[in-house]
């Protein structure tokens, strides 16, 4: 199966693998299993919960995306898309880019899991004020809440071989080593 063409959103070409489609449908069971058998739901609302955590992860994997893709516009070097696959998404940028300079690389590396960071604190606060109110949406909250902190800051700065860390930290050596004076793309082309 081919990647399916989301279109255009945001300046940015959104594509899916076909891997994203099962993976969001067995996060979806998971999390409706876990309400279940966890937190002792009744079907009805576990598949809901499963299906809202589900939205919810991949809100946040959208979020993470837009702070490589914010980061990434502001260094002259702006992402091309975004290719969801599994239960995850790579930035993509263009193949045409010229030697960039590792403290662009990892500026661009930095925005998602900042951004990510800055959600994981709104989703606490969120789970602290839902939590005396309703437990489906205090469990909700929470999920989101761990969700942006192990997975989109903490799991994405790990360095994994295809984690946000592992560009920082290869290029992190770089750092201090004179770069050539690097022209941005569009001005080249101007
Ligand atoms: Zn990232």
């Amino acid at each position: 199966m081919q990647r399916l063409k989301l279109g255009e959103v945001g300046r940015l070409q959104w594509e899916a693998s076909p891997s994203a489609w099962i993976g969001w449908t067995l996060l979806w069971g998971l999390l409706s299993w876990c309400g279940v058998k966890l937190f002792k739901f009744q079907g009805r609302d576990a598949i809901l919960g499963g299906f809202l955590g589900s939205v919810l992860h991949f809100l946040a994997t959208i979020w993470h995306h837009w702070g490589h893709s914010r980061a990434a516009a502001i260094t002259g070097f702006p992402m091309q898309g975004l290719r969801f696959w599994g239960v995850l998404a790579t930035s993509v940028y263009p193949d045409d880019e010229p030697p960039l300079a590792a403290a662009i690389h990892i500026q661009r590396a930095v925005g998602g899991p900042l951004v990510s960071a800055a959600l994981a604190a709104l989703a606490g606060l969120l789970a602290l004020l839902t939590r005396p109110l309703s437990r489906f949406w205090h469990l909700l909250a929470s999920f989101f809440f761990w969700d942006n902190l192990l997975v989109f800051t903490l799991g994405a700065l790990t360095p994994l071989g295809f984690t946000d860390g592992h560009t920082i930290l290869r290029w992190l050596p770089q750092l201090t080593r004179p770069n050539l004076v690097i022209t941005p793309l569009k001005q080249v082309r101007d």
